[in-house]
C-alpha cells in the first residue's frame, strides 16, 4: 500500500467529406504549407475532435483564412458550408470543392490538431514542477558505488517491465523527432497518456500524433473491449504475478516469468553483481536481500524474496531497497503487480518515532478492533514501524510523473503480509526544499481560516506522523488479506473500491490514533492539532486532483479525502464560511477546523469504515460512496474552490540526479 503527497471523439470530418476524398488526400500537394510538421498519416477518423473555439482560435494563431462560422448540423464536428474562407475574393476551392473539404483541408485540419495535442503537450508538462531529487556518493566507497550502478542500471530495466506491463513499451516508436515536449511527456509519464488533472481527460493530450488509446500489457486487446473484464476474470487470472493471455473463451494465466524471462533475468544478474560488491562482514542482511531478489526475478516466487526483505531494517543496513512487482492502482482491474524500484538511504532519524511509538503497537491494535467490535478481533501485531528513508531512485511504478509517493507498506500479500512482519518506510527527503514548503503554506492559507492557520505544521519530523501513522495503520485491523467467508477483499468489494477502503481505513487511522497518542503523552494537545491541520491540507491536495480518472476509475487517496472533508463538516469539526476571507487575505470564502470537534468525529468514521472491512459490508460501503462521493454529501466538499486555489501552483514533478 501507498500514500502519495499531494495523479468517443472519432473525427468524423463532416458529413460530406467521403473516405475516397480522405485516401486522396494522402498524395496531395498544395502551396498551403501548414505552420507544424504533420505526423506520418495517421487516420482522420482516429483524430479527436477540434471544437469550434479551438478551431477559430488554431487557425488565427497558424494565420490560415479560415473561420467556423456557425457549429449547426452534426453538433461539434465541421461541415463545409459552415467554413468560411476569409478575406476578399480567397479562393475557396483550396478547401471546398463541391459540398466536399479538399485532400488539402484535410492536410491542413491535421495540423491544425498537431498543434492543439502540442498545446495540450505543454499543458501537461506545465503541471509539473521539476523537483530534485540528488544523491551525491562522490565520497562513498567502491563497493557503494558499485552498488549504486548496478542498482540503477536494473532500475533501467524495470522501466522496460513497467512499460510493458502498461501497455506503452512498443509506443516508444511514435514519438516525432524534433518536439522534444511530445518525448520529455513520454518519459515523465512512461506513457504516452496524460496524468496532470487539467489534462488527463483532454483527448489531444497525448505524446504520439496518432493518439493510440490506452490498452494494459497485461490483458489480451480483445478482452479490454469490455467493460466487465474485470469481473469476468477468476480469481487464478487476477493472480498478482501472472499476466492474462488468450482468447476470451480460452484465457490462460501466464507467469510474469515467463511472459518477461528475458529483461527479468536481466535484472536478477544486476542485482547479483551488486551483491557480489559486498564483502562478508557488513551488510549481510542487504547482500541476502539482493540474492532472494534475483531468485524472485528467476523464478516468480515472491515468498522468500519478502521474507529476506522484511529480515532488514535501519539497524542492519544503511541502504533500503524494495525492487519487485508489488502495488496495483496503475492497472485496470487493480490486481495486478506493478515493477517498481525504491532505492534510497536509511534517515538516521527513523529511530525517533520508532523508540515512541514500538511500544505502543498493540495497544494501537487492541483499541482499534475494541472500537470495530465483532467479528473483528485483535491480533497479535509485530508490525515493524515506519522506517524514514531518503530517496536516491524511484523507478518504473513507483516514479509517478507528479507527487511521489511518500509512505509504502509492504508487501501486500504472503505469509509476511498475513503474519503483520511487513515493513512500512515514509520518504522524509521529498517537498523538504524551500519553494515545497512556500507552496504547501500558500495552499493551507488560500482555503483556511486564519485562526486554522494558528495550527499549521511547521515542523518537519511532525508533518511526516500522519503519515506514519497511515502506514502503521495498514497494519492494524481488518488488512489487506483479512477474510470474511474465505474472501479477501478484492473479491467481496471489487479490486478498486477494495483499494479505496484499505487506504480510507488508514488514513482514518492516522487521524484516530493522534488523540491516542495525546493521551499517552507522546503528542500535546497543540501538535495533535498540527497534524490534523496537515493531514486536512493532504485532503485539500488530493480533493484537487478530482475523484475519477479518465476511464472513471475511481481514485482512492481522492476518495478517502473527499470522504474525510465530507465527514468532518457533517459532524460539524469542519465549517465552510462562505463570505469570509481565507488566511491569506484574498479568496472568499474558507474552511474552519473546529479541532476539539475531530477526535469524536473521527472516532465515529473510523468505526464505521472498520466494520464494513471487517464484515465485508459491500452494500454499506457502496452507500457510502454514492452519498459522500457521488451524492448529497459531495455538495460539502467544495471541490471547485479547492481545485481552483490548490492547482495555482506547479505540483512537484520529482527529477533525479545522483552523482558519482
Ligand atoms: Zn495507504
Amino acid at each position: 500500500m501507498k500514500y502519495l503527497l499531494l495523479s468517443g471523439t472519432i473525427m468524423i470530418l463532416a458529413c460530406g467529406c467521403t473516405p475516397s476524398v480522405l485516401k486522396a488526400e494522402k498524395t496531395a500537394t498544395s502551396r498551403e504549407q501548414p505552420a507544424v510538421q504533420t505526423p506520418a498519416e495517421p487516420d482522420l477518423k482516429q483524430l479527436p475532435k477540434l471544437t469550434r473555439d479551438d478551431f477559430n482560435r488554431i487557425a488565427a494563431l497558424m494565420d490560415l483564412p479560415l473561420f467556423w462560422s456557425r457549429d449547426g448540423q452534426n453538433r461539434g464536428s465541421l461541415d463545409p458550408d459552415e467554413l468560411c474562407i476569409l478575406g476578399v475574393g480567397t479562393k475557396s476551392e483550396h478547401y471546398i470543392q463541391g459540398k466536399v473539404f479538399t485532400p488539402n483541408f484535410s492536410r491542413i485540419y491535421r495540423s491544425m490538431v498537431e498543434l492543439r495535442r502540442r498545446e495540450a503537450v505543454a499543458r501537461e508538462l506545465d503541471q509539473g514542477r521539476p523537483t530534485l531529487v540528488h544523491t551525491d556518493f562522490k565520497k562513498a566507497s567502491d563497493a557503494d558505488k558499485a552498488i549504486v550502478r548496478h542498482i540503477t542500471t536494473a532500475a533501467r530495466i524495470i522501466e522496460e517491465l513497467y512499460a510493458l506491463q502498461e501497455g506503452s513499451f512498443h509506443l516508444k516508436s511514435c514519438l516525432l523527432p524534433g518536439h522534444p515536449p511530445s518525448q520529455a511527456l513520454f518519459r515523465r509519464n512512461q506513457v504516452p497518456w496524460c496524468r496532470a488533472p487539467e489534462t488527463e481527460n483532454d483527448p489531444f493530450c497525448n505524446a504520439c500524433p496518432d493518439f493510440p488509446q490506452k490498452i494494459s500489457g497485461l490483458y489480451p486487446p480483445t478482452f479490454q473491449k469490455d467493460k466487465d473484464m474485470c469481473q469476468k476474470l477468476s480469481d487464478e487470472l487476477l493472480d498478482p504475478f501472472v499476466v492474462v493471455r488468450g482468447t476470451p473463451e480460452k484465457p490462460e494465466a501466464v507467469p510474469y516469468t515467463k511472459e518477461w524471462g528475458p529483461r527479468m533475468s536481466a535484472v536478477a544478474r544486476e542485482l547479483k553483481a551488486a551483491a557480489t560488491a559486498i564483502g562478508d562482514k557488513e551488510e549481510q542482511a542487504f547482500k541476502a536481500y539482493l540474492l532472494a531478489a534475483a531468485k524472485g526475478f528467476e523464478t516468480n516466487v515472491w515468498g522468500p524474496v519478502d521474507e529476506a526483505w522484511a529480515a532488514m531494517n535501519a539497524k542492519n543496513s544503511k541502504w533500503y531497497l524494495r525492487i519487485a512487482p508489488d502495488e496495483v492502482y496503475f492497472e485496470p482491474c487493480s490486481r495486478k503487480a506493478g515493477f517498481h524500484v525504491s532505492f534510497a538511504l536509511i534517515d538516521p532519524d527513523s529511530l525517533y518515532w520508532q523508540e515512541k511509538l514500538t511500544p505502543l503497537r498493540q495497544d494501537m491494535e487492541k483499541i482499534l478492533a475494541e472500537l470495530i467490535g465483532p467479528p473483528y478481533a485483535a491480533r497479535k501485531v509485530s508490525v515493524h514501524l515506519p522506517d524514514f528513508i531518503q530517496i536516491v531512485l524511484n523507478a518504473g511504478d513507483a516514479r509517478s510523473p507528479m507527487g511521489a509517493t511518500i509512505g509504502q507498506s509492504l508487501p501486500n500479500w504472503g505469509k509476511v503480509a498475513e503474519e503483520g512482519r511487513g515493513r512500512t518506510v515514509v520518504m522524509s527527503n521529498l517537498y523538504t526544499d524551500p519553494d515545497s514548503k512556500a507552496i504547501h503554506h500558500e495552499r493551507a492559507a488560500s482555503l483556511l481560516s486564519a485562526e486554522s492557520m494558528k495550527y499549521y505544521c511547521e515542523d518537519q519530523r511532525l508533518s511526516l506522523l500522519d503519515i506514519i501513522l497511515h502506514e502503521a495503520a495498514h497494519n492494524f485491523g481488518p488488512h489487506s488479506d483479512y477474510k470474511v467467508d474465505g474472501k479477501r477483499p478484492g473479491a467481496i468489494f471489487g479490486g478498486p473500491l477494495a483499494s479505496t477502503l484499505e487506504e480510507l481505513k488508514a488514513q482514518t487511522g492516522a487521524l484516530y490514533y493522534l488523540d491516542f497518542l495525546r493521551e499517552k503523552g507522546v503528542l500535546t494537545a497543540e501538535d495533535r492539532n498540527r497534524v490534523y491541520n496537515h493531514a486536512l491540507v493532504w485532503c485539500f491536495g488530493h480533493i484537487s486532483r478530482g475523484m475519477f480518472g479518465p476511464t472513471g476509475k475511481p481514485k482512492p487517496y481522492s476518495h478517502v479525502a473527499a470522504i474525510h472533508v465530507a465527514w468532518l463538516m457533517r459532524e460539524g469539526a469542519l465549517t465552510w464560511e462562505a463570505d469570509q476571507l481565507a488566511a491569506n487575505g484574498k479568496d472568499q470564502g474558507r474552511f474552519s477546523i473546529h479541532y476539539d470537534k475531530i477526535p469524536a468525529a473521527v472516532d465515529k468514521l473510523m468505526q464505521h469504515a472498520g466494520r464494513i472491512k471487517a464484515k465485508g459490508d459491500k452494500p454499506a460501503a457502496e452507500a457510502m460512496i454514492d452519498d459522500l462521493i457521488k451524492g448529497q454529501g459531495y455538495q460539502l466538499v467544495h471541490d471547485q474552490e479547492i481545485k481552483e486555489r490548490i492547482l495555482r501552483h506547479p505540483k512537484a514533478s520529482f527529477v533525479y540526479s545522483v552523482t558519482f
